[in-house]
């Protein structure tokens, strides 16, 4: 089994992305993920503490776990926008670290 963290919430195991938590699958790596993970929207300017909001269509998106419902990821969007997808790769990562890439 090998496993590589690849963000402070997900890690790239046996070809899958897991969550960090619990182990839970939430994608395959090399792919995008958040289309796997538990969505919550919430309106910007209806959170407390919200400052004034110049575009109060803006909304949080929070991406969970399916299986424990860490969270895993936010991004602020608006609501037709589609997900600011990211493709986990640890190998890539990890190259780039060491001046590879
Ligand atoms: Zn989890």
């Amino acid at each position: 089994m090998t496993r590589r963290r690849v963000s402070r919430t997900l890690a790239e195991q046996d070809g899958r992305i897991v969550c960090i938590a619990c182990d839970g699958p939430v994608g395959v790596a090399g792919q995008p993920w958040k289309s796997n993970a538990a969505l919550t929207v919430i309106p910007v300017h209806a959170m407390p503490g919200a400052p004034l909001a110049p575009q109060p269509q803006v909304v949080l998106r929070r991406f969970c776990c399916p299986t424990c419902g860490a969270l895993l990821d936010t991004e602020t969007a608006m609501p037709e926008d589609p997900f600011l997808d990211d493709v986990l790769d640890a190998q890539a990562d990890e190259e780039a670290r060491i001046g590879r890439a």
